[in-house]
């Protein structure tokens, strides 16, 4: 092989939700035939697809972003079409609001509530004195589901061998460049291997926390990111607390989620969850900060705060924590909101960067690549 020749239909840079749902689409729906998918972890779906707080999002937690909680409303049936069994609806779940520092109030709350059409009913008096009064205004039941991260991870496998797709696991990407003939030249290096040059006409970089590492004529998203190590407290809660999930609107307050790979849940605080944060830029490696990092755990400052709302939680018993980086739009940070970036490079046509800032985001993705005409030229090896 040539670096002239292309060698295969796309590579899809990053084996999360996004890389291996994008790489079943191009084969299963738009007729690519060498797809090869490639991860640096040693398995799919082991990185923010599975380091994160299981909610498929109903808009609920998005009263300062009108369009994700609407965009949320119209994804999450779909989502639970299409991923029936790695959706548990089995839980109870209540959203709360604070009576100080909240950024919306419980009229409020109910009103934007009717607006997206989402379902919110009074909640009976024994879950409602589950809550510190002094504290919370109000306590509604509303309908919010989690996914099983490990059955998303299963059903990606399977699904990427049925449609042939080739999987490159513990292979890091390290460059994109332009070759003749509109070839894209993507550098690889397998882990204790030599470096390898693969081509295509069409790159998918879905490498989320990674979107801006890449060297060659990469230049970059033009869209600002933001990069978080985050910590959720893995705990096992009190009988009390244990079939619900249950999040405190709108401020610097809390979350709790089933979190069903583990049969645990996960705690997370506004205040105590981002342990730091940089502007992404090109050279700074998140991966390598995050590995870098101490991970002291903060899980104490979590449960003291949330017991002050929620006493039943002095109850629960920690387990251990996921650390993870959390890549957001730079230009959300203020209404929360969680769009997704796809972006064309103009320096490398053929190269698309995608970022879904949350798993139901994918049938915004999608809906941008169904509008997209590819050409399929044939392949050498
Ligand atoms: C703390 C936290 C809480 C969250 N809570 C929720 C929630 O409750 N609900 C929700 O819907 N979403 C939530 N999210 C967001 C959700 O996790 C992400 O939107 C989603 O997982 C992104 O999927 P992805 O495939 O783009 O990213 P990832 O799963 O991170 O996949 C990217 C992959 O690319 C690989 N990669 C990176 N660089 C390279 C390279 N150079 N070469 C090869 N491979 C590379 C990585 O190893 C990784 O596996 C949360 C995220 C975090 C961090």
């Amino acid at each position: 092989m040539t670096s002239t020749d292309i060698n295969h239909d796309a590579i899809i840079i990053g084996g999360g939700f996004y890389g291996a749902a994008i790489a079943i689409y191009l084969a299963k729906q738009r007729g690519f035939k060498r797809v090869v998918l490639i991860e640096r972890e040693a398995g799919l779906l082991r990185r923010a697809s599975y380091n994160n707080q299981a909610r498929v999002h109903n808009g609920y937690h998005y009263p300062r972003s009108f369009t994700t909680a609407y965009r949320s409303r119209v994804n999450l049936p779909k989502f639970v079409r299409d991923w029936p069994a790695a959706v548990t609806q089995d839980f109870t779940k209540l959203y709360a609001i604070a009576r100080r520092n909240s950024k919306v109030t419980a009229k409020q709350f109910v009103r934007f509530c009717k607006e997206i059409g989402a379902k919110i009913e009074p909640v009976e008096p024994a879950l409602r004195a589950l809550f510190e009064p002094r504290l919370i205004e109000d306590v509604f039941l509303v309908e919010e589901y989690a996914f099983d991260s490990k059955k998303l991870a299963s059903w990606a496998v399977k699904e990427l061998q049925d449609c042939g797709v080739q999987i490159r696991l513990q292979t890091r990407v390290t460059a994109i460049s332009s070759g003749p003939n509109q070839i894209l030249q993507v550098a690889l290096k397998p882990e204790g291997g030599s470096e390898e040059l693969l081509t295509s006409r069409y790159v998918f970089n879905c490498t989320y926390s990674g979107l801006n590492q890449f060297k060659g004529d990469f230049a970059g998203t033009q869209t600002g990111l933001k990069q978080e190590i985050t910590e959720m407290a893995l705990m096992q809660l009190p009988p009390a607390l244990q079939d619900l999930g249950l999040t405190v609107m709108d401020g610097p307050f809390f979350s709790m989620m089933p979190f069903q790979a583990r049969g645990l849940h996960t705690l997370s605080h506004v205040r105590y969850t981002p342990h730091m944060h940089w502007k992404d830029e090109q050279g700074i490696d998140p991966y390598q900060k995050l590995n870098q990092y101490d991970r002291a755990t903060r899980v104490d400052r979590m449960v003291r705060d949330v017991g002050r709302y929620l006493p039943a939680v002095l109850d629960a018993k920690y387990v251990d924590s996921l650390f993870e980086i959390k890549t957001v739009l730079v230009k959300n940070e203020g209404d929360d909101g969680r769009p997704i970036l796809f972006e064309k490079h103009t320096e490398l046509p053929g190269c698309y960067s995608v970022l879904g800032g949350k798993i139901d985001n994918i049938y915004d993705v999608l809906e941008k690549l169904d509008g997209e005409s590819f050409v399929l030229v044939e392949t050498t090896v």
